[in-house]
């Protein structure tokens, strides 16, 4: 089997190579001093690449800018240009970035022409040394790829299996992967299959880039990450690994870097009896979360009991309780509470959505089982919210759209009248 690396500036992922923690600035690309500002915070907090929105050539151009403020000071972390859409984009922040990230499939409508498009990205970035990253949603895949295989883990992977040949076809290996999902199982399953797949078809494993994406806030969206992420890593599946939180980014990445620390830890075979000690009550909910989740992921646990001690405390019986209502939630085996698809916020986010996710978590929080998605924009949330049942997405200029599965029912909605309408069309539809 060949293991392939990958050189992202100074840092290079792939087998042997340490895994690499990194997260994603939300600041506006265009306010540079807001995104040094951040990309210093969260290089000093132990992130080591670092991705900006780069949706056009203004931002191409806001990024090298920053890229220099960081050098100057003496910062060489990696920094990487998220594409969604525009080739041209991709094609100019080749030039710039460490590593680019895109969906090709999202650069044209024709195939053909996504494909003549990521062979001229693929050339500029062999001349520059810039990595990329393929990065596929469940939820945005294409009609070509879905009337075959369904939105599903094997039709995630037949899609980026096509990218990877160009690739090979081109002779240019310098890319990681992603297959991500707010759905644990999907990702997991997605993530292994791809794994297997490259080594079966190819022969060749190159590195993955692994997260759990709109896992949310709070003690869930913690929750939710490391089961992902932790099922994967257990099995030395991951390479990279982001911690998408609706937060300020720092507070992904001591989630990441405990991860990173576990990575390859089994838990002691106690049958279905867990105990645990922990600092802080975040490292008892990523810890936990690791050692019990993937076993409950992947039905070989249907249920457990748990002592633990945070901070010199043994957790109550209501604490304890808490925690695993929240845990079979994460690994989809009992859903005892609204689950929340949130995006993290980015360069794109067009309200405050931190603020936003709390409002509608409390307003909605009597709807268990009910799918709820917070997204920032309407250029990608919409396509990202996967198979959420209700959606809450910022059209920009203080307005929202609301949906009810993928339709939007509700256009143009001033942001202060949206968790209301939002709460009456649930209401009104369950
Ligand atoms: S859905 Fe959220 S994270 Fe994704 S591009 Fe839009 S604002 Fe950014």
């Amino acid at each position: 089997m060949k293991y392939i690396s990958c050189k992202i500036g100074g840092v290079t992922i792939g087998h042997g190579h340490p895994i690499a923690v990194q997260s994603m600035c939300d600041t506006d690309t265009l306010d540079i001093d807001a995104s040094v500002a951040q990309c210093v915070a969260l290089q000093k907090a132990g992130c080591q690449i670092i991705r900006l929105t780069t949706q056009g050539l203004r931002q191409v151009e806001a990024l090298g800018q920053i890229k220099s403020r960081l050098r100057a000071m003496g910062i060489a972390t990696p920094l990487v240009a998220d594409i969604h859409f525009s080739a041209d984009a991709a094609l100019a922040a080749a030039r710039v970035a460490d590593k680019v990230r895109i969906n090709p499939g999202n650069f044209s409508r024709d195939h053909a022409v996504a494909m003549e498009k990521f062979a001229q990205l693929l050339q500029v970035c062999r001349e520059c040394g810039t990595a990329i990253r393929i990065g596929l949603n469940h939820g945005s895949l294409g009609e070509r790829i879905t009337s075959t295989w369904g939105d599903t883990p094997l039709g995630m992977v037949r899609a980026v299996m096509e990218w990877l040949q160009v690739c090979i076809d081109h002779d240019f290996y310098n890319l990681t992967l992603s297959l991500k999902s707010s759905n644990t199982k999907v990702m997991a399953d997605a993530y292994r299959l791809l794994h297997k797949t490259m080594a079966d078809e190819l022969g060749m494993v190159f590195p993955l880039h692994v997260g759990v994406t709109e896992a949310g806030a709070g003690d869930t969206g913690r929750i939710k990450s490391a089961v992902g992420i932790g099922t994967l890593l257990r099995e030395g599946i991951g390479d990279t690994i982001r911690v998408s939180l609706t937060e300020n980014p720092v507070n992904e990445i001591p989630v990441a870097a405990m991860l990173r620390d576990l990575a390859g830890q089994k838990p002691v075979d106690g049958g279905s009896s867990f105990a645990l000690s922990a600092a802080t009550r975040e490292e008892f909910l990523v810890k936990a979360s690791y050692m019990i989740g993937p076993d409950l992921l992947d039905g070989r646990l249907d249920d457990f009991s748990l002592k633990a001690t945070v901070a010199g405390r043994e957790l109550s019986q209501a604490e304890v309780a808490s925690f695993k209502d929240d845990l079979m939630q994460a690994c989809r085996r009992r859903f005892t509470k609204p689950e929340y698809i949130a995006c993290p916020g980015c360069g794109r986010t067009l309200y405050n959505i931190q603020s936003l996710l709390q409002q509608v978590m409390e307003a909605t929080s009597e709807f268990a089982g009910v799918k709820i998605a917070v997204m920032g924009c309407i250029v990608n949330g919409p396509g990202e919210m996967a198979d959420a049942d209700f959606g809450y997405v910022g059209e920009g200029g203080g307005r929202v759209t609301l949906y009810k599965g993928k339709t939007p029912v509700m256009r143009g909605i001033p942001q202060e009248e949206g968790v209301e309408k939002l709460v009456k069309l649930i209401k009104d539809n369950i």
